[in-house]
């Protein structure tokens, strides 16, 4: 599942594709699940529009319309196509005689002759169109300073690790980062997220920066080219220390690295290094 680094990835690559291009047409597929607003909606609301930018909210992608014409409305000039990968979607900018690949629930022709194509087997990718400002539930952990991320978890009586991963908290950390991020603070991911010190929070703090700007540099350094929202070889880059690396040595003092279970989702962590 795309995390934070690889939808910042993803929407700076959209970003340099499709920036002023114009939608042309629109076809959805008849599966429910990917529109999260009325097919008529979003198709009213794509065609026509210039794509003006293309970015990442949390782990959304927001692709950013503006109508040419004087004489659409104001509140049409604002709006905004919100895609959301879930857990296999991709985004795909392909010439219109490559094949359409199985899965595919969306095709936007571009002006520029090319096709923007929504392909998501597993169907948990969401498609949407706003008309305001598009907010992400939780904060944005690259925009906050140390004082709102340290109040985020007082009195909260659920693992950190978890507390990490709630959405309505924080935008865009998932597993792999989350894990990473406890290893760099020293902190285990078993811990009330209440019990941390203002230390430990100052430490957590840093460490998410860190990595989300890590793994974001790693992704965006071979991104420039970027047509598959899979991403995965601009990742290969950012070292995991501890995420699936189960008994494996740590690599600052070798003892081996341990995987536990909280609340379904595996957590990897240094027994000796996290305290
Ligand atoms: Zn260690």
């Amino acid at each position: 599942m795309p995390e934070l680094p690889e939808v910042e990835t993803i929407a700076r690559g959209l970003a340099q594709n499709l920036t002023g291009d114009v939608i042309e047409s629109v076809w959805l597929g008849n599966k429910p699940e990917p529109l999260k607003s009325p097919p008529g909606e979003i198709v009213g609301t794509l065609e026509q529009a210039r794509i003006a930018g293309v970015r990442r909210v949390g782990k959304h992608i927001v692709v950013d319309l503006s109508r040419r014409s004087p004489v659409a409305s104001r509140r049409k000039k604002r709006a905004q196509w919100i895609v959301h990968l879930g857990m296999t979607g991709r985004l795909l900018i392909a010439q219109p005689d490559i094949a359409v690949p199985k899965h595919t629930h969306a095709i936007l022709r571009l002006r520029s002759g090319r096709e923007l194509r929504f392909v998501d087997p597993r169907r948990f990718g969401r498609l949407a169109v706003v008309r305001h400002s598009f907010q992400a539930p939780g904060s944005e952990p690259l925009d906050m300073g140390v004082e709102s991320f340290a109040v985020l978890f007082r009195r909260r009586k659920t693992p950190i690790k978890s507390a990490l991963l709630n959405q309505s908290l924080l935008s865009g950390i998932g597993n792999i980062y989350a894990d990473e991020s406890l290893f760099r603070a020293g902190v285990r991911p078993r811990r009330r997220a209440a019990s941390l010190t203002r230390a430990e929070l100052q430490r957590l703090y840093g460490a998410v920066q860190e990595v989300l700007r890590e793994a974001i540099a790693a992704g965006g350094s071979s991104v420039s080219d970027y047509v598959d929202a899979n991403g995965d070889a601009g990742f290969f880059q950012f070292q995991h220390r501890v995420y699936g690396r189960e008994g494996e040595p740590c690599l600052v003092c070798r003892t081996p690295v341990k995987r536990i279970v909280i609340a379904g989702r595996s957590a990897h962590y240094c027994p000796k290094c996290q305290k």
